[in-house]
């Protein structure tokens, strides 16, 4: 690995110097190598010993400038001033074929001055949930962190119960959170603020490097970041499940895919967090809750918005205000597009969420009915389709196919458009959790093929129907542990 080390370069007060605690026995789960050769990582190394020795924390690999970076948060809504990576080690950046930066983090990878009263490990079921699911998405092009490996580390971890442990080497374009910039507000470092502030538009948003008031610059482009994010988790049925402000990329990506699912039947409420009592973070509230994280980053931000406090409450209220229909466009984009519409047009704000009502009043696959109007949309459906509409949609398919004729493309380019963003296969929670299951018992066939085939989300062939039907009733997965 080419390291070249940017936030290890910032100062002392950012991070602490750290590596990673050595485990028993690192024994290499699987190696994303597409993954690999895009950051310009020898696979043949990576797969080697030498190269499950760095994934397990036991060897550094040259170049690296290991630490864990101090952040805040408010989680659940609750302030917490001190966070920090407490079981996560930033070994590095690399630079891809791309020229883009990426980081090389390692996840479950021991004590560290911010583990507080964790252990600073991670369990073999959250790490193996991370690396499906964090690969599914970025094959449905949503932006998300990725998974470059994981070991199993021949330690034993302990929660309610027993359980091998695991190492995640994670690669994002950073790891600087909302959460981070909290931290510096927090304790009223207004220069540590501006060197980060810089920091991230030099490495994000560098068309704004010029920007006259570049913590506006980086509140706007945030914002519009993260309402396009957001409307691609409702439009594949994904729920994070903690959405706090420390688990929040100011990269816009997608992180901490703990106690996260993508939804089967269609449920507007729908919940699957173990610790999410209150439905805070339930699919419908995603849109409003990344507004309210966007009130925090403002509210850090606001030190460097206008020297007087006042004007830069309002220029802060200001842009927020704006989210709302920010999020509103990108949300309707993403629905025109799986519904195969090309221009926007009046009465879509009221054929969308008429869809949306009728798939959860008659309890529909979420997933499936999508890929069933692709396929109407053709013309040519399978005669032995997954999924059909009932009865009660036949209206509301008169009024779709009208509306398809008031536009430019024609069915087999309607066809071509949806089945790109409308997946025959996504990381079905009842298969997640049965290949955790069967991967404490040392068989990870199901892991793989999930991984494997989850590259691919929007072919389908009848061999994936065991991949591609929703759960069996005795199958549902009701609730997902985020396992810390
Ligand atoms: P998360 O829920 O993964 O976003 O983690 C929230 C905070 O708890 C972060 O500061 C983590 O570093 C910390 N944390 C989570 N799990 C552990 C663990 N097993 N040991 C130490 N710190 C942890
Ligand atoms: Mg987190």
């Amino acid at each position: 690995m080419k390291f070249d080390n940017s936030y290890a370069r910032l100062p002392q007060r950012f991070y602490v110097r750290q590596s990673p605690v050595a485990v028993a026995n690192p024994d290499l789960i699987r190696v994303n190598r597409p993954l690999a050769e895009y950051l310009g990582i020898d696979t043949g190394w990576l797969e080697s010993e030498a190269g499950v020795q760095v994934i397990g924390g036991n060897r550094l690999p040259d170049g690296a400038d290991p630490i864990a970076t101090v952040y805040a948060g408010h989680q659940f809504g609750s302030w917490n001033p001190r966070l920090g990576d407490g079981r996560a080690i930033l070994l590095g950046e690399v630079i891809a074929a791309d020229d883009q930066r990426y980081d090389i983090q390692l996840k479950g990878s021991g004590l560290t001055p911010f583990s507080r009263g964790g252990d600073g490990r991670a369990p073999l079921g959250p790490i193996l949930r991370e690396y499906i699911v964090s690969e599914a998405m970025a094959a449905l092009g949503i932006p998300t962190s990725r998974t470059l490996a994981a070991v199993t580390t021949g330690e034993s971890v302990y929660r309610e119960q027993k359980l091998a442990g695991g190492v995640l080497a994670r690669v994002a374009k950073s790891h600087i959170r909302i959460g981070t910039l909290q931290f510096f507000a927090s304790v009223n470092d207004n220069d540590g603020l501006k060197l980060l502030v810089e920091h991230v538009i030099a490495r994000h948003y560098p068309e704004h490097i010029e920007a006259e008031n570049s913590a506006l610059a980086l509140l706007q482009q945030v914002m519009h970041r993260q309402a396009s994010l957001i409307a691609r988790w409702q439009g594949t049925g994904f729920i994070h499940g903690v959405m706090n402000t420390d688990n929040m990329l100011l990269s816009g990506e997608t992180i901490d895919h703990g106690p996260c699912a993508f939804m089967d039947v269609y449920d507007s409420a729908a919940v699957y967090s173990s610790i999410d009592h209150g439905g805070r973070y339930a699919y419908r509230n995603q849109p409003a809750i990344a507004h309210w994280n966007l009130a925090c980053l403002a509210q850090t931000l606001m030190p460097l918005l206008a020297p007087a406090a006042e004007a830069a409450g309002e220029i802060a209220q200001q842009t927020l205000d704006e989210f709302p229909a920010l999020y509103l466009q990108e949300y309707l984009g993403v629905l025109r597009h799986k519904l195969g519409l090309s221009t926007a047009q009046q009465d879509d704000e009221t054929l969308i969420p008429d869809f949306l009502d009728l798939l959860e009043s008659n309890r529909c696959d979420f997933t499936l009915a999508f890929r069933r109007l692709s396929e109407l949309a053709a013309g040519d459906a399978p005669a032995q389709p997954l999924f059909e509409f009932p009865e009660s949609f036949r209206p509301w398919l008169t009024r779709w196919r009208e509306r398809c004729t008031r536009e430019s493309i024609n069915a087999t380019q309607r066809h071509a458009q949806m089945t790109t963003i409308n997946p025959a296969l996504i990381p079905r929670n009842h298969l997640v959790e049965a290949a955790i299951e069967r991967a404490y018992a040392d068989d990870y066939s199901l892991f793989h093929r999930l991984t494997e085939r989850l590259t691919r989300p929007f072919d389908y062939a009848p061999g994936d129907a065991d991949l591609a039907t929703p759960p069996q009733p005795d199958q549902i997965v009701r609730q997902t542990f985020c396992g810390t």
